[in-house]
């Protein structure tokens, strides 16, 4: 199918507040992933795209946008996240197509975009400094500023989530922003522009520029006339933004994924955990960085664990995007064939069981049949990398010494999952984890848009959501005030 009559041209760039062509007049294709076939195009921002966006985005902060009040800005905010709530079907089903995820999680991140923007509105006009107490005679204080320009590079696994998250954050802390949405996933941050602009936000304040990594993303984390780089993706890109960024001295925030565990001991409910653990692992057909992709088990329920877990498996299905089955595609041939490199990596490996791909699923789309693993020995690779697709490893423990060791035996340390009903070991291992957060007995908490979310290690440095996130947008400014007695 072609994505026809939407309401703004997918094939423009928004820069300034204007729509334009690409400098070089260039297109990409955009692929359904259900079908395998290209339903628009988007354009192919070059540097000098980057150079125009970034220079709207100054004009902006110097301008209309930076001189509003903090109150107007959140006022602005409250706006577009009604939008985003008016316009949720149609947006819905724009990244449904654009990304493959089922439709109904897609309304469920429409929801998510539409809760950031009111979090951070409500926020923008509530970011206090403080008073610090001196010497006699002075009077001390702290302004939380904006940086002024920030960089944002997101990738395609939750498009709206990641975008209302970053640029939430930013705009309501008073910064203009430029957004480089990833190549596979452009069309819901196109779709914001358009409300950023019907919201009434000043020119310049928001700023899309479509492309390809190599040359729009990576033109943006070189830039100059950034203060501030956000980016979520792989550690490898990661370490190239944060590598550029030093160049410029300035900071970067980097979500780089993780290997979640979630580690079940033997007194718990297991009609309670084992759906939660499955499903996030399973959700965005497992193209989530705190996907539950490590499930350690206490050998006295191992086998039951194990044997209930297949049973899961044996009923899901992968399907069609808009037909919600409980997984949809991959979102490109590139990624299913990493995936199934990983399957193929499990070699003698016993796969426990294994869903379905729906017979109605077109040819030309890129599904895969979920897959779940036992007896992995926590140093095997499907164990160690992250696959970021419809995998999990079961891996067995002795005791909650193992239970550390293994849990955090990887690069990673974004999320933990503790599945136990002793208060105790709950606490013990919550501070023993050496992850960025930490769920008992349940997981994900729905999106958590208040919770402070990031990791450690290869997972990155840094903290989206929440007042960190506000925070980590602002420069601190320390006023000493000598007035004498
Ligand atoms: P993923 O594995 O999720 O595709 P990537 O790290 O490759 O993760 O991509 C995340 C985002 O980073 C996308 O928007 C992508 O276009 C962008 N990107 C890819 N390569 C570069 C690069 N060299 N410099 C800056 N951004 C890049």
């Amino acid at each position: 199918m072609k994505l026809r009559d939407l309401w703004f041209d997918p094939s423009h760039l928004y820069i300034g507040g204007t729509w334009r062509p690409a400098a070089g007049g260039d297109t990409i294709g955009v692929t359904d992933p259900s079908t395998g076939e290209e339903i628009t195009r988007i354009a192919r921002g070059l540097p000098e795209d980057v150079d125009a966006a970034v220079a709207a985005a100054h004009e902006a902060f110097a301008g209309e946008w930076g001189a509003l009040d903090a109150a107007e800005r959140g006022r602005l905010m409250m706006r577009l996240s009604e939008l985003v709530k008016a316009r949720g079907d149609t947006l819905a089903m724009l990244e449904c197509l654009d990304v493959g995820k089922p439709l109904n999680q897609c309304h469920g991140d429409v929801k998510q975009l539409a809760r950031y923007l009111e979090f951070y509105a409500g926020a923008a006009d509530k970011l206090h400094g403080e008073t610090i107490p001196y010497q006699r005679g002075y009077t001390v204080m702290t302004l939380r500023e904006p940086h002024g320009v920030t960089g944002h590079i997101v990738p395609w696994n939750y498009p709206m989530q990641i975008v209302g998250r970053s640029i939430g954050a930013s705009l309501a802390a008073g910064n203009a922003c430029v957004l480089k949405p990833a190549e596979d996933a452009s069309l819901s941050s196109l779709a914001l522009a358009s409300l950023v602009e019907e919201a009434g936000f000043p020119k310049g304040a928001y700023n899309v520029v479509t492309g390809f990594g190599g040359e729009v993303g990576a033109a943006l984390s070189e830039h100059p006339g950034l203060h501030h780089v956000s980016f979520t993706g792989s550690v490898g890109v990661g370490r190239m933004i944060q590598t550029a960024a030093a160049k410029n001295v300035v900071p970067v925030t980097l979500e780089l994924g993780g290997k979640s565990p979630h580690i079940v001991f033997d007194d718990v409910d297991l009609d309670d955990a084992l759906p939660t653990l499955v499903g996030a692992c399973m959700q965005a057909a497992g193209q989530t960085c705190s996907a539950a992709s490590r499930v350690l088990v206490q050998r006295g329920v191992y086998e039951e664990v194990v044997r209930r877990m297949a049973a899961i498996y044996e009923t899901m299905v992968a399907g069609p995007a808009p037909d919600n089955h409980n997984l949809g595609p991959l979102v490109s041939a590139k990624q299913k064939q990493t995936v199934e490199g990983y399957i193929a990596k499990g070699g003698d490996l016993t796969i426990a069981a294994r869903g379905k791909i729906a017979d109605t699923a077109p040819k030309g789309g890129f599904y895969v049949r979920p897959t779940l693993f036992r007896d992995v020995d926590p140093d095997h690779p499907l164990a160690q990398e992250e696959i970021f697709g419809p995998v999990q490893v079961v891996i067995p423990f002795e005791d909650e010494a193992d239970a550390i060791r293994i849990a955090n035996g990887t690069e990673y340390g974004l999320v933990a999952g503790i599945w136990t009903r002793d208060g105790g070991r709950q606490m013990r291992l919550a501070r023993k984890l050496d992850v960025g957060q930490v769920f008992v007995n349940n997981y994900g908490a729905g999106g958590g848009v208040e919770l402070p979310f990031g990791g450690v290690g290869k997972s990155g440095h840094g903290r989206e959501k929440g007042f960190e996130a506000l925070y980590a947008f602002t420069r601190l400014k320390t006023i000493v005030l000598r007035h004498g007695d």
